[in-house]
């Protein structure tokens, strides 16, 4: 079958979406079973950020996970609708779930070097992509991504080193840059700031901001004002079912959705990011009338908070899916 992989480096190939989804639906099965995403139907714009916001446990990774078909690594879960990558379904298809994988790459919200040099992390994406013509171009190319990533001052005098001695936020710009390296064209990030310190989630966040314009990427995030900060498109996710979406000015500034004015009238104010950060203008006031809301009480106060919420089941998921079902892990080679 040919595949045809339209990239979006054209002006006509920007104005397509390169993703959506259509009556998407995800339940987790067994004695109780969860539909964590129902009839979800989104697109999302080429070269744009979408921020998948909402409180914990509403379904933001579940949606996440099911657009490259990250649950098929999970038996207990039935997906029904479908997932669109260029206008063809990512699940009635012929490709395997790596290549889908390969097209759209996933970033975890715990980021796992893996055990190679800093220099390997990334080649081996090109090497799997073959997108490399001799040493020299290798070289070049890796420097590219970690240059993409902001990354490459901070190691191109250590880049034999082994990638897992790079701190935490470090180590979230090299899968970064892993994931670019096998050119998706998607990509997807978990929560990608919320394990590391202030100062390497503002780095991370700065990639990202340099990053969207180039890709199409949806990012699930817990913070108000990351998303605010980052957003070109928002969706409001509540209980596994799309309450608003719209492009980020009119979602903030315009909200339609009684639950969705709630939302971003509560959370913000306790927003981790705002209060260890209250310099920034996003971090927002109290809720204007000054209530709790539901909203705003399951809302985690910090990042810390999020893990903690966390079913522990998909911590398991994304501790290995790091490594396991990253189509760019030497791990993972022997089954492509
Ligand atoms: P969020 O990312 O918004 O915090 P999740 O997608 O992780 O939400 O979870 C959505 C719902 O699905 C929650 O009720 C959660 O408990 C449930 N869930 C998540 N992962 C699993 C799993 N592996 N098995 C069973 N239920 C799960
Ligand atoms: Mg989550």
């Amino acid at each position: 079958m040919l595949a045809i992989h339209l990239r979006v480096d054209t002006p006509n190939a920007m104005s397509q979406t390169p993703l959506s989804t259509q009556n998407l639906s995800v339940t987790y099965t067994g004695d109780q079973p969860v539909e964590a995403v129902k009839g979800v139907s989104l697109e999302f714009p080429a070269n744009q950020l979408t921020a998948i916001i909402g409180p914990s446990g509403c379904g933001k990774s579940t949606l996440l996970k099911s657009l490259n078909r990250l649950h098929e690594i999970q038996p207990n879960v039935e997906i029904s609708g479908d997932v669109l990558l260029s206008g063809e379904s990512v699940y009635d298809t012929g490709e395997p779930a790596p290549e889908i994988r390969k097209r759209i790459g996933y970033v975890p919200q715990t980021p796992t070097a893996l055990p190679v040099s800093i220099y390997e992390n990334v080649a081996y994406g090109l090497r799997i992509h073959g997108a490399y013509d001799s040493k020299a171009d290798l070289d070049a190319k890796v420097e590219s991504y970690l240059r993409k990533v902001n990354l490459w001052d901070e190691v191109k005098d250590r880049l034999e080193t082994p990638g897992a001695e790079l701190s935490t936020g470090q180590i979230q710009r090299l899968c970064l840059a892993r994931s670019l390296a096998v050119e998706p064209e998607v990509l997807l990030c978990d929560e990608v700031t919320s394990a590391l310190d202030p100062v390497s989630a503002e780095t991370v966040e700065e990639t990202l901001e340099d990053l969207k314009s180039e890709y199409t990427i949806v990012m699930v995030t817990h913070s108000m004002a990351q998303a605010r900060r980052l957003a070109d498109q928002v969706v409001f996710l509540y209980l596994g079912d799309v309450v608003e979406t719209n492009d980020a000015k009119g979602f903030f500034e315009n909200p339609q959705a009684d639950r969705t004015k709630q939302f971003i009238g509560g959370p913000t104010a306790i927003d981790g990011e705002s209060l260890s950060a209250m310099s920034d203008s996003d971090a927002g006031g109290a809720s204007a009338d000054g209530t709790a809301n539901e909203s705003s009480v399951s809302e985690p106060v910090d990042g810390e908070s999020v893990d903690a919420t966390e079913p522990a089941e998909s911590e398991a998921v994304d501790a290995t899916e790091a490594v396991d079902s990253d189509p760019s892990s030497p791990l993972t080679s022997s089954s492509q």
